[in-house]
This record gives C-alpha cells, structure tokens and sequence, in this order.
C-alpha cells in the first residue's frame, strides 16, 4: 500500500471518467460551463490501464465519478475493467438521471452500491438548483438502483442558502422512511464558482441545528465514527443514518486515503489543493508500467497533510466536475 510522508495508507481512488455532465449545479458549475475536448481526456484503454496499476499498487477501492459518470459511453465496460483487476469495492456517485436503464447492468457488470445527489425534494427547488434536472426522473433512478441492489444507497445533498435550506428536514426524514444514509456536505469553494460557494454555505451545525428543531435529536452512531468521509447520526425509531461531510468546520484530513484521477489523467492529491501530477502525458509518451508506478509513489509521498482554507487557499484552477468530486 503507497503511503504518504504522513503515514497515511493511500488505498482508494476516485476517477473522475468525464468533466461532462447533463446538469448544471449551481454550485458546482456556471450555466455556460465549457468543457474539455475528448481528445485531452483519458480514453477507456488508458483508464483501464491506469485502474491496473493502482490496482497493483494496492489500491481496493474505487469510486467512479465526473461530472457525470452515467454520460460516458463505455461505462459498463470500465466497471467489468475494474472488477476483472479484483477490485470489488466499486462505486459510483451519479446525479441518478439515468439510473433507472443502467442501474441492472451496473449490477451486472460488478458495481457494487451508489451515491445518488438528491438536494432538494420539491420538484421546482430541484430545477433551480440543478437548472435542467428533473426530480421525478432521479427518484426513479434511486428506486431502480435499490431494486437491483446496488446498496446501500447513499443520499448526498449540498444545502445552498437561497435555494434548498428549507428542504433540510424533510431530507433528514427520508431516513425514517427508507433504509438510505442521506449526508449533507458542507458546500465548498472552487474555481469560478467560489464566491457563490463562500456566501450559500450552510455549516454542519447550522444543518444539525435546523434537524433537531423541525425533526428530533440526532444520536451519533458511534462517538467520533467516521463511514469514510461521514460523521454519523440517526433520528430516534430510524435505523438508517444522517452524515456529515464537514470539510470547512470538520475535517477528516487525518484519517484520508484517497487520491483522485482526474479525467484529463491527472493526479489530484487533496481535493482542495491545485497540486496534481499528470500521468496522462508520461503515459502516451510510452512511459512503462514501472515508470508510472514510481511517478504515482512519489506523488503520493507528496500529499499534503490538509486542505489551505483556513488559510485563504482557494481552489481555483478547476471546478468539482473537472476533479471528481
Ligand atoms: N454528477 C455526479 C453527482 O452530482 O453526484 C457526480 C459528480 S459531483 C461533482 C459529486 C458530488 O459533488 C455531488 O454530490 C455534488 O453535490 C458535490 N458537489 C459539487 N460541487 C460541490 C461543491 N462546490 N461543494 C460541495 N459539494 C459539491
Ligand atoms: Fe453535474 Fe454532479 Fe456537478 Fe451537478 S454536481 S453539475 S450533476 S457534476
């Protein structure tokens, strides 16, 4: 297992498959986003051949993500890529619009659960937050994706002052309905969308605050537990959870083992700092398997200890959907 100066074993990898999306978040990304051209991206062979690497360097976990992961032609085939390298944890983060056709043959193909983006439960606020989404059609996608059995399911929502704080509880409530774990994330600043980012946060405390006045008292699940990223709790007579993705008030730097690939083969150290090293380039320029391994040790031997927002240091050279969120 690579670790990083901090002793921190590095074992999962999120890849980002596309910069591509069929939705625009208001906070992830502007209406008049321009994307990257597919020739700068990785193509399927060379993701495959990256998965293959990590894969030996330890890695035995892998989220797909984007943009949009479900717009990539040859999803199917990179999932079987990945299960075929042994790796078993496979999941994806997806905004559910097209799970309802995919997610039996994600099934099939080795996907093992998903985490679907609901913000909002009000079909209006849905739109507006997403500007071309359709709620009716996610929903059905999270359904199909419990019918299938891609679980457990997981619920993101990023509450926007503005736009869905009045939706926090009845998130919060699907969670005495449903077996789904439903976790807020904290919004965070990058890139264009930074200044947006900065005035709609919502804190952790704030989100907690609101649960507790409209629903009932949050009981943590195990003291100080995190389930990945997540800080757990349930509402009384709910088995399923509530997390808290806390970045800015919260971290969970000390306990962080994941790198990113970014969908032009970049190599994403933390998720709130510029520093990468590309692999893309050394890769088509006929770099060996031994040297990328040695390249990818190095960079991951570089990983910085935590984010620099306390600090000031904003992300600005790409938006969530270009790193892989
Ligand atoms: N398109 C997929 C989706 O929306 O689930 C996957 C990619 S999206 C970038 C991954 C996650 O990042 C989503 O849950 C989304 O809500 C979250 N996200 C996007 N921009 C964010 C921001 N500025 N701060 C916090 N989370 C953000
Ligand atoms: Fe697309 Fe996901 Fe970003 Fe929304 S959060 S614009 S669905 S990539």
């Amino acid at each position: 297992m690579p670790l990083d100066s901090f002793g921190r074993d590095i074992h999962y990898l999120r890849i980002s498959l596309t910069d591509k999306c069929n939705m625009r978040c208001v906070y992830c990304m502007s209406e008049d986003m321009i994307f990257q051209p597919n020739a700068e991206l990785m193509t399927t062979p060379e993701i495959l051949r990256l998965v293959n690497l990590f894969a030996g360097l330890g890695v035995d976990k892998i989220r797909l993500t984007g943009g949009e992961p479900t717009v990539h032609p040859d999803l199917l085939a990179i999932v079987r890529g990945i299960h075929a390298t042994g790796i078993t944890r496979i999941s994806l983060t997806t905004n559910g619009l097209r799970l309802t056709e995919l997610a039996v043959p994600l099934k099939q193909a080795g996907l093992e659960r998903v985490n679907v983006s609901v913000d909002t439960l009000d079909p209006d606020r849905f739109h507006r937050v997403t500007r071309w989404g359709q709620l009716d059609k996610v929903l059905d996608g999270v359904r199909a994706a419990e019918a299938a059995g891609l679980t457990p399911i997981k619920i993101n929502a990023v509450i926007a002052r503005g736009f869905n704080e009045q939706d926090i509880a009845d998130l919060a409530r699907l969670t005495l309905h449903h077996p789904w774990q439903v976790r807020f994330i904290e919004m965070m600043p990058f890139g264009d969308v930074a200044a947006f980012a900065q005035d709609a946060t919502i804190s952790q405390a704030e989100i907690m605050q609101c649960i507790e006045t409209e629903v009932g008292p949050l009981q943590p699940i195990a003291e100080g537990r995190l389930d990945g990223e997540a800080r757990l709790y349930h509402l009384a007579g709910s088995q399923a959870a509530i997390g808290f993705i806390s970045t800015l008030t919260n971290p969970f730097c000390a306990s962080c083992s994941r790198v990113r690939l970014t969908a032009d083969g970049h190599l994403r150290l933390c998720l709130l700092r510029d520093d990468e090293g590309d692999l893309l380039t050394p890769l088509r320029q006929g770099a060996s398997d031994a040297d990328l391994e040695s390249l990818v040790r190095s960079l991951i031997w570089r990983k910085p200890w935590g984010h620099g927002l306390p600090d000031g240091l904003i992300p600005l050279e790409r938006v969530m959907s270009q790193i892989g969120g």
